[in-house]
């Protein structure tokens, strides 16, 4: 009996379970695809990510002894989509069966289910589990509950795996969640600790070749190329992590400083999300920096927060309603994407900013993206596919599963509430105060109307008046309409003749 196993880009984990029970006669199949490298333009640090950890992945199996079949996109034979790669194997090697690990993406499964009946041998599908909530669990939970908010979901988390937990059942600390300890603005002159390169190997250069000559048509820089690509490269970013940055990220985690993409972020989401790292592991060692005393309770709770709770409940949320999810645009959101976010020049700092560093490094950490482009974007009603798109193509750790919830739900509030109970919608003054972006802009953060005035001010009025049938009876934004209503007629006319002015600003590239 001899099976042939599928292992995706993204499942580059000896744990995984398609790698379960693997036998001497068994083939593990990797396949570098245009179908996939090219259906949305992908950054090319992404797609050189991917394939060099893939080839590395592949290596480590073949000198334990695994038979492994790889094949490369420049290879001649190559048909370009998993299903040709799948039925050519399947043709060639003649397996009993053919194994894979459930997907990140509703797209895929269906072409996994459509094999089925497609290929002459069995087909198993079988649970990814790496991740620390079934889909089953989550509907459970999801079952009774009107709201499905995401702090609820994380208390069950933690005392399911005990994490920052005591022994008398309580969370650690008293509270379950020290999130107004975690909103600091930056301090002046503030830097973040160095950060590692990894040396390039063959296997790295050979790929970095092939990605110039092959994706250099597509948004975002190759080189530098810095990326951990293997396990053991991505358990000593972990623990760069752990011992240089963890005991500040909590105190940081939402400011914004010019130059400095990382400040005290993990940088970890891409290892994570292909399988070099385990989420599980990540938040023990998170845990046991806090109990050795080398990291604050708010800062590892945060920490914690975001891969046991934000990041579990953000694929329960995708895998629970999909595919009807990919269709919400509660708002009708259909502006046409501003080419700044593909480069081209703009004057507003604070989305130059986070555009330069999506471009140079496949990255920009958590609040660029919600409170800077995708705040942006919800704004001024840019059409929500063609903004997945862009966030699913420029970041090196995205993938549906991931991506959707957090540009459709929490950015662009498409999916009409089931991430976010309250739009994240905000003015300058929010990026003012969490950033030192507005001091080098063209625009003032404290005017709303004028020439000089900043283009998010008119815009995040204009955006809650457009929908204020949907927002006015929201209890967690009392204060909001209120301050409106006290705004006199005049000021009301002339913040939405700017909002206006603003919008046609967009439509002729002069923002
Ligand atoms: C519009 C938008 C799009 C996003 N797209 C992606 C995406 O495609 N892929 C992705 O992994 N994350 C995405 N995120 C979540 C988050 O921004 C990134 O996980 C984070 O910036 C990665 O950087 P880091 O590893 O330094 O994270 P840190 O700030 O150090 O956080 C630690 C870890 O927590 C997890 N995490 C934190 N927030 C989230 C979240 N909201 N959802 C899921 N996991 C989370 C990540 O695994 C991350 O590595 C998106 C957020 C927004 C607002
Ligand atoms: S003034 Fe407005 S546009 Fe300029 S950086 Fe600040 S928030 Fe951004």
């Amino acid at each position: 009996m001899s099976a042939l196993r599928l292992i995706l880009a993204d499942q580059l984990s000896a744990s995984i379970s398609s790698l379960e029970s693997l036998g001497a006669e068994d083939t593990v199949m990797l396949c570098e695809v245009m179908e996939e490298a090219g259906y949305v333009p992908h950054h090319p640090k992404k797609i050189a990510f991917l394939f060099a950890a893939m080839r590395h992945f592949a290596a480590e199996l073949t000198a334990r002894g695994v038979h492994v079949r790889y094949i490369k996109l420049d290879d001649p034979a190559n048909t370009g989509s998993f299903s040709g790669e799948v039925q050519r194997a399947v043709a060639e090697l003649r397996p009993n069966s053919l194994i894979v690990t459930e997907p990140g993406e509703y797209r895929v499964l269906e072409m996994m289910k459509s094999w089925q009946y497609e290929l002459s041998v069995p087909v198993e599908i079988l649970t990814d589990t790496r991740f620390l909530a079934t889909h089953d669990q989550f509907a459970a939970w999801a079952a009774d509950k009107k709201q499905l908010r995401m702090e609820f979901f994380y208390r069950e988390m933690r005392r399911q795996y005990g994490i920052l937990m005591d022994a008398d059942g309580k969370p650690t600390g008293g509270e379950w969640n020290y999130d107004k300890e975690n909103r600091k603005p930056p301090k002046a002159s503030m830097t973040s600790p160095p950060r590692i390169a990894h040396k390039k190997s063959a296997i790295t250069r050979e790929v970095l070749s092939l990605v110039k000559d092959r994706f250099s048509h597509h948004f975002g820089t190759l080189e530098p190329f810095h990326y951990a690509l293997t396990r053991a490269e991505a358990l000593i970013e972990l623990d760069h992590f752990i011992t240089h940055c963890l005991p500040c990220f909590g105190d940081f985690q939402d400011a914004m400083v010019a130059g400095e993409p990382y400040l005290y972020h993990s940088l970890i989401s891409s290892y994570l999300n292909a399988g070099l790292l385990l989420p599980l592991e990540v938040c023990l060692r998170a845990e046991a920096a806090y109990r050795a005393g080398n990291a604050p309770l708010n800062a590892v709770e945060g920490f914690i927060r975001q891969i046991l709770g934000w990041r579990e409940y953000i694929r329960g949320v995708y895998w629970h309603f999909m595919p009807e999810y990919g269709e919400r645009n509660v708002l009708n959101a259909t502006r046409a994407l501003p080419d700044f976010y593909w480069g081209a020049p703009t004057q507003m700092f604070c989305i130059a900013e986070s555009v330069r560093h999506t471009r140079d490094h496949a990255y920009s950490h958590h609040i660029q993206r919600l409170m800077i482009t995708g705040n942006f974007a919800l704004l001024a009603g840019l059409d929500v596919k063609a903004v997945q798109e862009w966030y699913l193509a420029v970041y090196s750790d995205a993938y549906e599963w991931v991506e959707m919830p957090n540009t459709l739900g929490m950015a662009l509030f498409g999916d009409g509430g089931v991430v976010a109970s309250k739009p994240y919608a905000a003015s300058g003054k929010y990026i003012h105060r969490m950033s030192n972006y507005c001091k080098q802009c063209k625009y003032d953060p404290d005017e709303v109307t004028g020439e000089n005035a900043c283009p998010f001010n008119a815009l995040y009025w204009d955006f809650l008046v457009r929908h204020e049938d949907k927002f006015r009876g929201n209890q967690r934004m009392p204060y909001v309409f209120s301050t409106w209503d006290k705004f006199a007629p005049e000021k009301q006319q002339a913040i939405r003749a700017q909002a206006a002015a603003t919008l046609q600003k967009i439509a002729e590239g002069r923002l």
